[in-house]
């Protein structure tokens, strides 16, 4: 066994969005390597050709918040203490012993991006979509189809979290009022086409119950020629309810503000509206004799609340006819080769960061951190708290690491090449992210010209080809 603490620690992180830049910036960042006693050389790999992860195709475009976390992640990768190497994909292009054999240790940070399932009938028909698949659509994901079928005039979007906010936002706001944004063009041409008319949200608990946070709520109102509608009925409050609205100040600024927004008259004739159902369970989404395989309505069990925060059926059913639903209830993780993998809970199975084998014993120098660590719940600043313990276990692992055979930071670039993988590097991202931004200055004096105000910051390269092809033109 050579010595590590003789040469720097090679360390790989495998995921480049925000949980994986975080773990590899507080690995650089720790007493351990501030004091000298280690060295540390950090490879940050991600399967898309760009950085980012989630905040570039998770986050809704209309978030102009996010800028300030990416403007944070490009300073950590800008810094060029850690080494980015984009459009590799892990179990394809390299494998778990690559990585063993280059590296001293791996953290695996590949998020999750993936639909938790919904399990009633009817949920595969045609017009039943992933929450999460029309999040990457919009988002200009590269390997997400260019076209997305938006016939539908009115739509049901399920869950009550955050993801669900955002997909019925996006689906119920004007699309020039989306310019401004990073949007691709398919996206808008898209979007600009939708007749939609309707979009009613389903939560299947009471409004103290919803997963949302109050500064994405309250941004449902801000949507220009959107009414949002309520139902009385919907309001119902238990012990529990009461209890988290005294308790919890987020819980009572939404419930707040869902009741001024009933009280208020929303109704101002407005063009496409929002609804906010409490309290539907769905049972079903069903096809008609007219439109056979394609989702015709859904039905609910009307739910009631059991004094705990939990709800019961009540027996109830209600129909609602729609041409398209969205199942925004969660995401998954996936799993990935040559790693144990909890397909309930789609997380790889952990120990504090310590990925676990199927004995449940730690497999030497390989770590997880992010939502593929702890499932996809909590904002983006709560995967530092993740990285935080990761990198804790990775630090008080160091002096049993199995070290790498060949530790040479040119290794892998060498073996990427041999194996004719079209890897991009941050130089690449920069000439990227230069011609996004010169889109984005092309369209605002188009626009300009033609005697309109849209001002685009940039403008998203959505096929994988091209990012590549942008990327790497001045590879040697
Ligand atoms: P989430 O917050 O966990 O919400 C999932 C929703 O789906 C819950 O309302 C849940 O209801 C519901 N649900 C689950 N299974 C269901 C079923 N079988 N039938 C009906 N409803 C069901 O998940 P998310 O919206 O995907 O968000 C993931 C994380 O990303 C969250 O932490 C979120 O805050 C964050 N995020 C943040 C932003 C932002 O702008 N800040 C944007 C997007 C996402 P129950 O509560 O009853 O289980």
């Amino acid at each position: 066994m050579t010595n590590v603490s003789a040469r720097p620690l090679r360390v790989a992180v495998i995921g480049a969005g925000p949980a994986g830049v975080y773990a590899a910036d507080i690995l650089t960042k720790s007493n351990e390597v501030k004091d000298g006693d280690v060295e540390v050389s950090i490879d940050l790999f991600d399967q898309y050709p760009a950085p980012y992860g989630l905040i570039r195709y998770g986050v809704a475009p209309d978030h102009p918040r996010i800028k300030g976390i990416v403007n944070a992640l490009h300073k950590v990768l800008d810094r060029g203490d850690i080494r980015f190497i984009g459009n590799v994909t892990y179990g394809r292009d390299l494998t778990l012993s690559d990585f063993r054999h280059l590296y001293d240790a791996v953290i695996f940070a590949t998020g999750a991006i993936k639909d938790a399932r919904l399990d009633i009938p009817g949920a595969d028909l045609e017009g039943s979509f992933g929450g999460a698949d029309f999040v990457s659509w919009y988002d200009g994901h590269p390997d997400v189809p260019r076209d997305w079928p938006l016939d539908a005039k009115e739509v049901a979007v399920l869950g009550n979290g955050n993801v669900a906010l955002d997909v019925a936002r996006m689906l119920s706001k004007h699309a020039d009022d989306l310019l401004v944004t990073e949007i691709p063009d398919n996206v808008y041409q898209a979007l600009k086409r939708s007749p939609v008319t309707d979009v009613h949200v389903f939560g299947r608990r009471g409004p103290a119950q919803v997963k949302f946070t109050p500064l994405e709520l309250r941004e449902l109102s801000h949507s220009r020629d959107v009414d949002i509608v309520l139902y009385p009925e919907d309001f119902e409050f238990d012990e529990a309810s009461d209890e988290a609205i005294r308790t919890n100040n987020q819980v009572k600024t939404m419930v707040n503000t869902l009741a001024n927004w009933m009280a208020e008259d929303q109704d101002t004739g407005a063009s496409r509206r929002l609804h906010l159902h409490f309290l539907h369970s769905p049972v079903e989404i069903y096809d008609s004799p007219e439109t056979p395989g394609r989702v015709a309505g859904i039905r609910f069990e009307r739910m009631e609340l059991d004094g705990t925060g939990n709800v019961r059926g009540t027996g109830e059913y209600e129909d609602y006819p729609v041409q398209a639903v969205y199942r925004a209830i969660g995401y998954h993780g996936s799993e990935l080769a040559e790693l144990e993998y909890d397909v309930h809970r789609g997380i790889i199975p952990n120990d504090g960061g310590r990925v676990l084998d199927a004995e449940g014993k730690p497999v030497p120098g390989v770590y997880t951190t992010g939502w593929i660590k702890r499932g996809p719940v909590g904002l983006i600043g709560h995967t530092k708290g993740d990285a935080l313990e990761t990198i804790g276990c990775l630090l008080e692992d160091r002096d049993s690491l199995e070290p790498a055979d060949n530790p040479d930071e040119h290794a892998i670039i060498a073996l990427l090449e041999e194996r004719g993988v079209e890897y991009t590097t941050w130089e690449g991202w920069n000439e990227l992210d230069a011609h996004e931004r010169a889109l984005g200055e092309k369209f605002t004096a188009e626009s300009a010209e033609r005697g309109t105000t849209v001002q685009r910051e940039r403008v998203k390269v959505v096929p994988r080809e091209e990012m590549v092809r942008i990327s790497r033109k001045n590879a040697g």
